[in-house]
């Protein structure tokens, strides 16, 4: 067997690893990082994101320090807020209900803002979210739902920058090398085996970071974690994350954390394929229901379309829509909202109809019964306030009175053709459930102490999310955890950070 010598290697190569690697690189380490995908495939499913990263801003001057090419022209015609700690804790710990761990939410939030202008001074690249988190009102534009900033070029380009910046930092990425177990002796972790092609190689080292994904792209995995049906789901990101590092922690004693039953799932192309492909991205995914209705195979509504602004509800209605009989639904837009309708809309990869009438659409709503949707659309209109007015913009209050379920805000009637419709069933992004991890991303043993040398970071970490979660907290906490990981990994080989030993 081959054998490597390095102080820390990294297992994974997406946004977490990566952030990991340069942490530790840059406190002196030298570094390994191990990708099991072959180097066009890398980056994990940070590579498949739009790039948006959720962070505390307190003003446009924060911002300017994330992303410091921000024109005086775009300042003027832009409202950006204010996205404060208070609000980032508020929203996180109201969608996971109350039971995200205090002290990882703690961590993610205080270092956002200080973590994003690292990764700025590293050399990664931010710009402002106006095509998906901003309206036009007037002449300005408003930012809405606290996601204000994604990566330049958005996940490929975050993916191949991180990459850039490691390679002139001497980092060095060993593709198709996928970690198969740790290395531990005398109740510490001295490295990883691993195997690339025919060979086995270890690659010892003082400290590991795992930072290799959950488990959602293992079906096996899906179907006994979260549930039965869960089989059924399409992957909306890369087919590496099938849950090696937390099955490698498990096996020497790491103890599980957070919400092993529920994942991260939204509505995704009907037709997508089993795993994500590279060349859409996230653009299967069908996100602007919000302004339109849901209907499934009975023609019926199922879900509270507008219960609050997309960012707070899409990662949660994956599974409502898998849930549903043969696992599909149609997404349903009038002439009215149509401009509002995502550019991920308009690709060609999308099942879709149009027609004139309703009676029209009925028909051609396949797998869908005529009679229950026609019966439903006008029990639906006559429940629409025609009083409040719509706005996009807020949650405006517009809902139906005496319906179930309810439609709470952005309730329009539908009536105005062309009609339009998307075919959707559930695509999951990723799993909740992981390694229980201190706030300096050491994993823990089931005695609740760390395990000397074992660091975790990114998808893997359970904890922090429960039941939903909030756009854009996955790569800003892989980048904040990463980035700890990374700086406590370094610490211990250079023997100072004596808690973990
Ligand atoms: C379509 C899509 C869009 C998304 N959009 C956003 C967004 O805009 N904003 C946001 O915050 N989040 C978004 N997410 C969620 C986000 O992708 C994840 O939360 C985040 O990227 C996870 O980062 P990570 O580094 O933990 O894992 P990953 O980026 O998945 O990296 C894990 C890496 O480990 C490798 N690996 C797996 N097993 C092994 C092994 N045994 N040995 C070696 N390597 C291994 C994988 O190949 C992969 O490269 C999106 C996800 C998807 C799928």
């Amino acid at each position: 067997m081959t054998v490597k010598q390095y102080d820390v290697v990294v297992v994974g190569a997406g946004n977490a690893a990566l952030c990991a690697a340069l942490a530790a690189r840059q406190n002196g380490a030298k570094v390994a990082v191990l990708e099991r995908a072959p180097e066009d495939q890398d980056g994990g499913n940070s590579r498949f994101t739009a790039g948006a990263f959720r962070c505390v801003y307190a003003g446009v001057d924060d911002l300017k320090k994330i992303m410091p090419d921000l024109s005086e022209e775009e300042i003027a015609n832009t409202d950006f807020g204010t996205y404060t700690e208070d609000q980032f804790f508020d929203d996180m710990f109201r969608v996971t209900q109350y039971r995200a761990d205090p002290d990882l939410v703690e961590l993610l939030v205080r270092s956002s803002l200080a973590t994003m202008v690292w990764m700025r001074e590293t050399g990664v690249r931010f710009v402002p979210i106006y095509g998906r988190q901003a309206h036009k009102i007037g002449n300005r534009f408003k930012f809405w739902g606290g996601l204000t900033v994604e990566s330049w070029g958005g996940g490929p380009g975050l993916v191949d920058r991180l990459k850039s910046i490691c390679a002139r930092n001497g980092i060095e990425i060993f593709h198709e090398t996928r970690a198969l177990n740790l290395i531990h002796e005398d109740f510490a972790v001295h490295g990883v085996r691993a195997r690339r092609g025919n060979q086995m190689i270890e690659y010892r080292a003082g400290a590991v970071v795992l930072a290799c994904g959950g488990f959602e792209a293992n079906t096996e995995m899906r179907t006994r974690y979260l549930g039965q049906g869960w089989e059924l789901a399409k992957v909306r990101g890369t087919w590496c994350n099938t849950g090696d590092g937390i099955r490698m922690a498990l096996d020497i004693g790491a103890s599980p954390a957070g919400h092993w039953s529920g994942c991260h799932a939204v509505q995704w192309e009907r037709n997508a394929p089993e795993f994500g492909d590279l060349a859409v991205g996230d653009q299967f995914q069908k996100h602007s229901y919000p302004w339109g209705i849901m209907v499934n195979a009975l023609g019926q509504r199922f879900v509270d379309e507008g219960a609050d602004f997309r960012n707070y509800t899409y990662a949660k209605y994956g599974r409502v829509v898998l849930e549903q009989p043969q696992q599909f639904a149609w997404q349903l837009f009038d002439a009215k909202v149509s401009h509002l309708v995502r550019d991920e809309y308009r690709i060609k990869q999308v099942t879709k109809v149009k027609a004139d009438t309703l009676e029209e659409l009925a028909e051609k709503l396949e797998g869908v019964d005529p009679k229950g949707f026609l019966d439903m659309i006008r029990r639906y209109n006559a429940a629409v306030d025609q009083d409040t007015p719509f706005n996009s913009a807020i949650k405006d209050g517009r809902g139906t009175r005496g319906i179930t379920p309810p439609k709470s805000n952005w309730a329009n009637t539908i009536d105005t053709p062309p009609f339009e419709a998307w075919q959707v069933t559930c695509g999951v992004t990723f799993s909740f459930g992981g390694l229980r991890v201190n706030t300096g991303a050491q994993v823990l043993d089931t005695d609740m102490k760390p395990i000397p040398g074992l660091f975790a970071a990114g998808e893997l970490v359970g904890g922090l999310f429960y039941f939903n979660y909030p756009g854009g907290t996955g790569l800003m906490s892989g980048a904040v955890f990463g980035r700890t990981a990374g700086t406590s990994a370094a610490r211990v080989v250079a023997g100072t950070l004596a808690a973990a030993q």
